[in-house]
């Protein structure tokens, strides 16, 4: 135990702003840590963007359908061993993913068995195992590197004794690639032109990264490609997202920590370059006050902390503007429309996979309804009714049309028609199956999540933004960190709550 909480000295101080699973993982084990944590959080519920909501009997995940991370020395894995807590109930997705391409009847499935996945992309792309292969050895030496948790990027001298410690003599063979894109590496190895190939990539990198194979930083690509395989694999929690949160907060609460609900922090407090605390607002009973704190973690997106930063005149200005500037030159993210629909079990075709991925047409872009996401649930799985399946699909789109428009009832339903008229094609959809039926827009995330225009999923990981270069969990105030999926290793459950663990041992590591 650190100095500061050993020997009868009074506990660290910590709020923390969200109480996504960012928020909740970096409190619960600052609580279980000896702290005494707060966490507010502006919505009525917790878990963000993995959050969940109920209508007429089914529950739907609000964002995060599958989760990463679970299997033994999986990040969640991890965490919840060190909060003394079971998992959460979960099945493997096999396959991980069902991608059907343009007009095209047989989908190419991600299998979770590293054979018969190699087997399937032998007989979907031939020719492209260099690449695969490839990725298998930047993939190994990129994972064993994570597991002996890297802080990314190092800005401080005991982060980069962290990082050096964490590097091996095989950590080396991906010097050479850290500045390429899967792209270039397509390119260097002949296999730029396959357009099966790189529009299967697209899609499935878009989930991971926010951006294309050409732009997607390879290392990255390595990893966020590799994880659908044992021994990882991508699993589908029983119940519902919500589970993940709920456990995180029993175990929060159990050790001392309070969460607030529906309680916005609007501001930052500082003296002297160094956080004091963070001003709350209850808008149901109009409380607002300033609640001190030693530490303060925000579980935000870097354009929502950068937002807050503005505002807190008395820093340093030189650090903040430097720091909201560098904000400002990120390329723009992406937003999502998602259409939940609660229907008869019989809309849904025999055997249908956990997961699937339509591209409808090669010349369009990925997202704007082109491309799908879809999440169907399976029978005792805890969201719908004996009888009936939730499906659930996603697709990225511009943010800025959403705010823009004039009649924005008219566009969520064009966009709402145009999704289920694509799933019709796959899933039986008539009125009388379709019990249920909703659809979110980035309006919706920025309303019940208040990310910023309702950008959703982080920071695209293109070579400028990933890994070294990425946004730091330091922020230019003293004591103020920043947890989530604008940080190292980006998006997800798994990613986010590596970000948490990460600031939590550099806490730590500050006070030693
Ligand atoms: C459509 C979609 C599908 C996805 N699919 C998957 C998937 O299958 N698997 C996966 O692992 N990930 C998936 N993701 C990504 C994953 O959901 C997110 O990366 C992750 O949940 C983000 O967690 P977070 O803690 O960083 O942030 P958030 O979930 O955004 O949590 C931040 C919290 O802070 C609160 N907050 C914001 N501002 C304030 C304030 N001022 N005061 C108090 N509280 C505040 C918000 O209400 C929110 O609860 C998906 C995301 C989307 C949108």
């Amino acid at each position: 135990m650190p100095s500061s909480l050993s020997g009868g000295k009074k506990p660290l101080k910590v709020a923390v702003i969200g109480a996504g699973i960012g928020g909740l993982t970096a409190g619960a084990l600052l609580a279980h840590r000896g702290c005494q944590v707060t966490v507010f959080e502006q919505g009525a519920i917790a878990g963000g963007c993995a959050s969940t909501f109920k209508r007429r009997g089914f529950t739907f995940d609000v964002g995060a359908t599958q989760v990463a991370g679970l299997e033994p020395g999986g990040i969640h894995h991890r965490i919840f061993s060190e909060l003394g807590i079971d998992l959460p109930a979960a099945t493997p997705c096999d396959p991980a993913c069902a991608v059907y391409l343009p007009g095209e009847t047989t989908p190419i499935q991600v299998w979770r068995n590293p054979q018969k996945w190699a087997a399937e992309r032998q007989q979907q792309f031939p020719g492209s195992e260099p690449f695969w292969q490839l990725l298998t050895t930047l993939f190994r030496a990129s994972w064993g590197f994570q597991s002996r948790d890297p802080i990314l990027p190092a800005q401080d001298p005991r982060d980069w004794w962290q990082l050096i410690q964490a590097i091996r003599p095989d950590t080396l063979v991906t010097v050479p690639f850290t500045l390429l894109t899967v792209g270039d590496a397509l390119r260097l190895l002949g296999l730029g032109n396959e357009r099966r190939l790189r529009t299967f990539l697209d899609l499935q990198l878009k989930l991971y990264s926010q951006v294309n194979a050409e732009e997607t930083a390879l290392l990255y690509a390595a990893t966020a490609l590799s994880l659908s395989q044992e021994p990882q694999g991508l699993f589908h929690l029983q119940g519902s997202m919500q589970v993940l949160s709920d456990r995180l907060i029993a175990t929060l609460e159990r050790d001392g920590g309070k969460l607030y609900l529906r309680s916005t922090v609007e501001g930052i407090v500082t003296e002297h370059g160094r956080v004091t605390g963070v001003k709350v607002r209850q808008p149901s009973t109009g409380k607002v006050w300033t609640e001190t704190a030693d530490c303060v973690i925000a579980n935000l997106t870097v354009q929502n902390l950068a937002q807050l930063l503005g505002d807190a005149s008395q820093n340093p200005p030189f650090k903040i503007t430097s720091f909201i500037h560098q904000v400002e030159k990120l390329p723009p993210a992406s937003g999502a429309f998602i259409v939940y629909l609660g229907v008869d079990q019989s809309a849904i075709p025999a055997n249908c996979p956990p997961h699937l991925q339509f591209l409808y047409n090669y010349d369009g872009v990925i997202g704007e309804n082109n491309s799908l996401f879809v999440s169907v649930s399976h029978p005792g799985d805890g969201r719908s009714p004996a009888g009936k399946a939730t499906i659930i699909a996603s697709s990225f789109v511009d943010v800025q049309p959403w705010w823009q428009t004039a009649d924005y009832p008219s566009l969520k339903q064009q966009y709402t028609e145009q999704a289920i008229a694509r799933l019709s094609e796959f899933f039986h959809l008539t009125p009388n199956t379709i019990v249920h039926q909703e659809a979110a827009t980035p309006r919706t995330f920025a309303r019940y999540t208040a990310r910023e225009q309702g950008i959703v999923g982080g920071i695209g990981q293109r070579v400028a933004n990933f890994g070294l270069f990425g946004i730091s969990n330091r922020t230019p105030i003293q004591g103020l960190w920043l947890v989530g999926d604008s940080t190292h290793p980006g998006e997800g459950t798994a990613g986010v709550s590596y970000s948490a663990l990460t600031v939590v041992r550099q806490i730590f590591n500050n006070l030693d």
